[in-house]
Parts: C-alpha cells; sequence; structure tokens
C-alpha cells in the first residue's frame, strides 16, 4: 500500500454519533450530511456505519452523490440539500432521493416526472430565513406547502430552513429565524397540510441552540470530530466528539545535509547548520495544502518536526535537527485526532485550517481521491470498502 493514506475510524464516528444522540434526546432524528464524500472520510464506509448505528436519514449536495449511496446499497432515506437541473430529475426518482424545493417552476417539475414514472416524489420545502442561498421567502410557505400536498404525484416529505449564524455568538439572529420559520409552518399546519418532517439546526446549532431541533437535526462537522465555532471547553463537555481522520504517511527518505544547503522549490528554505532532512511522498496533490509550506509540523516517533521548504504537488520536507531518532519508513501523521497523553500531539484538522486561513470543513476535504481511505472498522461489522486499498481493516492490512 502507499505509505500516504486516510485512516478513517469508524468506531470515534460511532461513538461521534452517539454523543450526537444522546445531546439531541431520542425523539429527533438525525439526518447525516455525508455530501463532498463525507467531508472527504468516504461517503459509503460512512453512511453504512451510520445506517449501522441507527441513523437512517443522509444528507448530500448533488444528484450523483445520491446514486453512490443508493448504488452501494443504502437503504434510508437520502436527501438532496440543493436545487437540481431539471435533467437530472428522472435519476433522482429512480434512485429514490428526496430533493429541496423552493419554487413553483421545480415543485412543477418534479410532479411532472413523478406522473410519468407512475411514482411520488418526495420534496422538502426549503425556506429562506435568512440564509440567502436557496429556499422560498417565509410567506410563501403555506401556498408553495399547499401545491405539493395537493398533487397526487409529491409527498410533502418536510419543511426546512438553514442558519447562516448558528453559533452563539449571534443566537439571536438564529432564534429570529427560529421564530419566523416556527410562524409560518404553524400557518401551513393550521390549513390542514401535512407539514412532514421540520428541520433545521446544523453542527453549530444543535450544540449551541436547543430551539433549533425539531424534528430532525442535520449536523456534519460535529459527527465528524469538529467544531464549527472551535473548540469551547463548555461545548466539549456537552458534547465531546473526536476527529474521525488521521492522515498519514511515512518517511520515504533521509539525508545527512550541510549548513546552507537549499530545500524544495524557490530555495525559501536553508539549514542553518548541518542537520537532516527527511522527505515525506505527500504533497498539495495528496491534499497537503501548499500554504503549510515552512509552516506546518508533522508528528514522527512522539515528536514534532518543522516542514521544511516548499510543499511540492507529491512530495514534502521537514527537518528532523541533528540526534533525532527517526528511521526510513517511520510513521507520520499529517494531521488528525491527538490524543497522545505521553508525546506531543499531530495537529488537527483545526489547527490546519487556522495555519492556512480556513475552517476545518475544507481540511479534511483537501485530502485527494489518489490517497486510500483505510477504515478503522466498527466492532463486528464487516464492511466492504470499494476503491482505496480495499481493506476493512488496517489492523491486518500492512
Ligand atoms: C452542509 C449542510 C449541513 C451540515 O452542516 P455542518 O455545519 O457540517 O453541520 C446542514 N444543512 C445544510 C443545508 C447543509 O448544506
Amino acid at each position: 500500500m502507499r505509505a500516504t493514506r486516510a485512516v478513517i475510524d469508524l468506531n470515534i464516528l460511532r461513538n461521534n454519533l452517539y454523543a450526537v444522540r444522546k445531546h439531541i434526546g431520542s425523539g429527533v432524528s438525525i439526518c447525516l450530511s455525508v455530501k463532498a464524500n463525507a467531508y472527504g472520510h468516504g461517503a459509503v464506509a460512512v453512511a453504512k456505519t451510520a445506517e449501522a448505528s441507527g441513523v437512517n436519514t443522509f444528507g448530500i449536495a448533488t444528484a450523483g452523490e445520491g446514486a453512490e449511496l443508493r448504488l452501494a446499497g443504502i437503504k434510508g432515506s437520502i436527501l438532496l440539500y440543493g436545487f437540481p437541473m431539471p435533467g437530472e430529475i428522472p435519476m433522482i426518482l429512480k434512485m429514490r432521493i428526496g430533493t429541496f424545493v423552493g419554487d413553483e417552476k421545480l415543485i412543477d417539475l418534479f410532479a411532472a416526472e413523478a406522473e410519468k414514472q407512475n411514482t411520488v416524489a418526495v420534496v422538502h420545502l426549503k425556506v429562506d430565513t435568512g440564509m440567502g442561498r436557496i429556499g422560498c421567502a417565509p410567506e410563501n410557505t403555506p401556498v408553495l406547502a399547499a401545491r405539493i400536498s395537493e398533487n397526487k404525484n409529491l409527498k410533502l416529505g418536510g419543511i426546512c430552513t438553514h442558519f447562516p449564524a448558528s453559533n452563539s455568538t449571534d443566537a439571536d439572529f438564529t432564534k429570529e429565524q427560529i421564530r419566523i420559520f416556527k410562524y409560518w409552518v404553524n400557518k401551513t399546519r393550521e390549513n390542514g397540510i401535512a407539514a412532514g418532517i421540520i428541520h433545521a439546526a446544523n453542527s453549530d446549532a444543535l450544540l449551541s441552540i436547543p430551539e433549533s431541533f425539531m424534528d430532525m437535526v442535520r449536523p456534519g462537522l460535529l459527527c465528524y470530530g469538529y467544531y464549527p465555532s472551535g473548540l469551547i471547553r463548555d461545548t466539549a463537555e456537552k458534547l465531546p466528539v473526536k476527529p474521525v481522520m488521521n492522515f498519514k504517511t511515512k518517511v520515504i527518505f533521509i539525508k545527512k545535509v550541510r549548513a546552507g544547503t537549499p530545500v524544495s522549490y524557490g530555495m525559501t528554505y536553508r539549514t542553518k547548520d548541518e542537520t537532516v532532512i527527511a522527505t515525506l511522498p505527500v504533497g498539495y496533490g495528496d491534499g497537503y495544502n501548499r500554504l503549510l509550506s515552512n509552516r506546518g509540523k508533522v508528528l514522527i516517533r512522539n515528536k514534532l518536526y518543522p516542514v521544511a521548504g516548499r510543499i511540492c504537488m507529491d512530495q514534502c520536507m521537514v527537518d528532523l535537527g541533528t540526534g533525532s531518532n527517526v528511521k526510513l519508513y517511520d510513521d507520520v501523521t499529517l494531521f488528525g485526532a491527538g490524543g497522545n497523553k505521553s508525546g506531543a500531539n499531530a495537529p488537527d484538522a483545526a489547527e490546519i485550517a487556522k495555519m492556512t486561513g480556513t475552517i476545518p470543513y475544507e481540511v479534511t476535504l483537501w485530502v485527494s481521491r489518489r490517497v486510500p481511505r483505510v477504515y478503522i472498522s466498527m466492532n463486528k461489522l464487516k464492511l466492504s470498502i470499494p476503491g482505496g486499498c480495499g481493506c476493512a481493516d488496517n489492523r491486518t492490512c500492512k
């Protein structure tokens, strides 16, 4: 197997899901956001683990992502968070994917295709209460809900909204969104319409605003082990989660160099003294971002070493200094779960995000297609994972 791999611990994923379940209580259902290949973790393995842990709804962003899950045997509800192109609707219905809608035009397109396929399309009415992205104006909720529920080829699966600022720093904005949303959902119900599942909360709202739970929550990031607003002791105690992904490689080459030796493109790094440089077979082509040039730190044998020079597409270098005990083919952690009580910890995706000026969502997503995902499988559950190295258990995979 390649030295560079993303180790995905499905036991941690399951523990995170249980932490979410405990926090929201048993009356609220979970739609696990597995869009963008489950934030880089592998949508099929993540969804199968979640399904085995009692989660039965999965949120995706494109019809293709939904089809991938269906074809892999996911039986639960699949919910497309966006509006598709008209040409995608036939496949969406064949794959039994529920979809957000927000205007008459899209509602009617679904109705027409569902009639053609002699089926019933499940749609969720998306209400824009302040995100400014997709959805109907709140006051149009009753009339659009009626248009859906009156059509024999459509089922109003739910009504939903989304929060742009759900963290505790702007809870007032979110609470006002919730007030408006609930008002129009109630108006719709007063007209005798079955509104279906009412849902709104992303990870951030789930952590900080219990009023946002309603019938279902749609967390993503939290389940992969990160807090959207950063790690606040209070939230960590309330809802403890751990990073699911460990991005790893191995030392592929070691050399002793003299003082003044340039390292990598642009010669931005020159060794100050005699030192030892290790080369790692990972670069920005794998998702180890180029912004980590001369900035990143990697963990080898319980010690942190700095990235030396620019990150290349497929390789990068670290300065081991003199006297390190690092050997050829030693394991290297680029980012991961930490939790090492005796030695140093590798940075986690949140720290990488800080170093590169972005958010942890993007950091795990950077890990590219050519990096095999190695799954630590759930106890007893055997998963067969297509792609990657093909193995289901890294304890037996060498
Ligand atoms: C991505 C997304 C979510 C999940 O967001 P997290 O911050 O990862 O919890 C929920 N709802 C919608 C509509 C989304 O697009």
